[in-house]
């Protein structure tokens, strides 16, 4: 049973795209078949692991989603690219802005996305989708395909105003269109271990989203290491592995791949007594 993860903060720069490869590529070291999606116009996460001209590829997911709209077929791995750390990459680049756009006057324009991911997920263990720094249509599609949502959040940057926006949209979408949705949790980036803002943070995470939201207990720590991994095209743990940045994204990616164990055995016990 496969489990797709959406990555999503509308604030930019919170180690959203960071996170998908790091936890992508660790999540296959450990053994699971993984899929990351780039559901971003900017093309970052395509950028980071190595295809370094996204706007150039022949076929992208903005080509798959709009052939999703227009029910025209597509082969099952069309424009699936193979990296070499052991994922599968559906691209994303600038076409997507303009499919964003023509979603508006779609049929069933959230589960366009949605639709895509049903009809490859089987070949998967987990498909993460890198979201965009907005709470657009694409977001809305990702959350709308989603099992669940992790959220990263710059330890140094108070969140409160975006966490209630994202929340409510992510209530909306469970309440509209995905009653399954989950928030797996609140995962703190960029965390400087020289100052108290992390755990200021974290306390007021808990104290006012408590009730709602897990913080993972994994902190990723700023790190030079972790920045530069976007330009090499690879994973922290290939640039950096003895560095507390690859301990930690191994680290949360076993938090990660726990809470999936449980999903699993609670949907066997579930299928089982059925
Ligand atoms: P956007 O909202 O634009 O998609 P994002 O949320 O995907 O951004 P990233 O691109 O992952 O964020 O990270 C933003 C910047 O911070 C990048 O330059 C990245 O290399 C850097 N960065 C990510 N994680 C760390 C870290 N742990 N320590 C230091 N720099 C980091
Ligand atoms: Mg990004």
């Amino acid at each position: 049973m496969s489990k797709v993860i959406a990555l999503a903060n509308q604030k930019g720069g919170v180690g959203k795209t960071t996170t998908a490869v790091n936890l992508g590529i660790g999540l296959a070291a450990r053994g699971e078949r993984v899929l990351l999606v780039d559901a971003d116009a900017q093309g970052n996460l395509t950028d980071s692991l190595g295809f370094n001209e996204p706007d150039n590829l022949p076929v992208s997911l903005a080509t798959i989603l709009s052939k999703v709209m227009l029910e025209e077929p597509y082969k099952p791995n069309e424009g699936l690219l193979h990296h070499v750390e052991g994922i599968d990459l559906m691209p994303g680049n600038i076409e997507l802005s303009a499919i964003e756009v023509s979603l508006v006057n779609t049929m069933s324009r959230e589960t366009i996305l949605r639709r895509y991911i049903n009809t490859v997920k089987n070949a998967y263990d987990y498909v993460l989708i890198d979201c965009m720094p907005s709470l657009g249509m694409m977001t809305i599609n990702a959350l709308a395909a989603a099992d669940s949502v992790i959220v990263p959040v710059q330890a140094h940057y108070l969140p409160a105003k975006g966490m209630t926006q994202l929340l409510q949209t992510t209530a909306r979408v469970r309440r509209q269109i995905n009653p399954k949705l989950t928030i797996d949790g609140v995962l703190l980036t960029m965390v400087d271990t020289r100052t108290n803002f992390a755990k200021d943070i974290s306390f007021i995470l808990r104290r006012d989203y408590g009730d709602k939201l897990c913080v993972f207990n994994t902190e990723i720590p700023l790190s030079i290491r972790a920045a530069e991994t976007s330009a090499k095209g690879k994973s922290i743990y290939l640039h950096d592995p003895n560095g507390l940045a690859a301990k930690a994204y191994e680290a949360f990616t076993k938090e990660v791949q726990d809470i999936g164990e449980k999903r699993r055995t609670k949907q066997h016990k579930a299928d089982f007594s059925r």
